[in-house]
């Protein structure tokens, strides 16, 4: 199973090459100051105050930044752990260890679709077509957003925007993606849990261990590395 975060469209194989492809010491740092950034709004958001360090750095001028402009909506919860079975339902997960996850109350592990943990959850209220709805915001916090897709493509958002919109029985979520060091909120309008939801499982599902080459290859940022590319545009 792919968790969450692996997900990708069109072709599995992206996830097997990122996973083989070692991580430099500058791409390792940078993940470490999201990780810390986002420890500082986990601790803001649920109550307690985040110590400064000594010597101030960048995620905490960007969590500074963030809670002078961000408002979080009541019922916020951080760091959730979601599951989604393979007919589109949420299931109740444990991670006995980091990014592995399996259901909880012994459920066959073969039920999951996808797993992982969202950011950021809350139940809202949204406007849509039909009027003012309950919805759910899900959203995921970034050093930088301007590479990802917008929220509502972002596969790892669209999983768990299904998983919890299941979990909590609301047909509307809204898709989120803060950048931390741009200081950039993006978020998506509300959107039917149904319309995104096939294209969630068929992610789920493509096979992780062949290439799976096409016309997406041309987007592809593990192309140079993968022997399927040749001779696709
Ligand atoms: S280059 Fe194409 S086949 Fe290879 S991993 Fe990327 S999308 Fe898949």
């Amino acid at each position: 199973m792919r968790t969450a975060s692996q997900l990708t469209r069109d072709c599995g194989y992206v996830t097997k090459l990122s996973q083989l492809r070692p991580r430099s010491a500058y791409v390792q740092s940078t993940a470490d100051e999201g990780t810390r950034f986002g420890k500082l709004v986990q601790e803001w958001l649920e109550g307690r105050e985040p110590e400064a360090p000594s010597a101030l750095d960048e995620p905490w001028s960007w969590f500074e930044y963030m809670r002078q402009v961000w408002t979080a909506p009541p019922g916020i919860q951080c760091e959730v752990p979601l599951g989604l079975s393979w007919d589109g339902n949420f299931v109740e997960v444990t991670e006995p260890n980091p990014h592995i996850y399996i259901p909880a109350m012994g459920s066959d592990p073969s039920i999951l679709a996808t797993a992982g943990r969202a950011d950021i959850t809350a139940p809202i209220r949204a406007m849509t077509v039909e009027g003012l709805v309950d919805a759910v915001l899900v959203a995921d916090l970034k050093r930088s957003a301007w590479k990802y897709s917008p929220p509502d493509r972002h596969p790892q958002l669209m999983a768990l925007g299904c998983a919890f919109a299941s979990k909590i029985g609301v047909e509307y979520m809204v898709l989120g993606l803060y950048g931390a060091k741009d200081g950039t909120w993006e978020q998506s309008d509300p959107v039917r849990v149904d319309d995104l939801l096939p294209a969630v499982l068929e992610m789920c599902a493509l096979p992780e261990n062949e290439p799976r080459p096409g016309p997406w290859c041309a987007g592809c940022y593990e192309r140079r590395n993968c022997p399927a590319a040749e001779g696709t545009p």
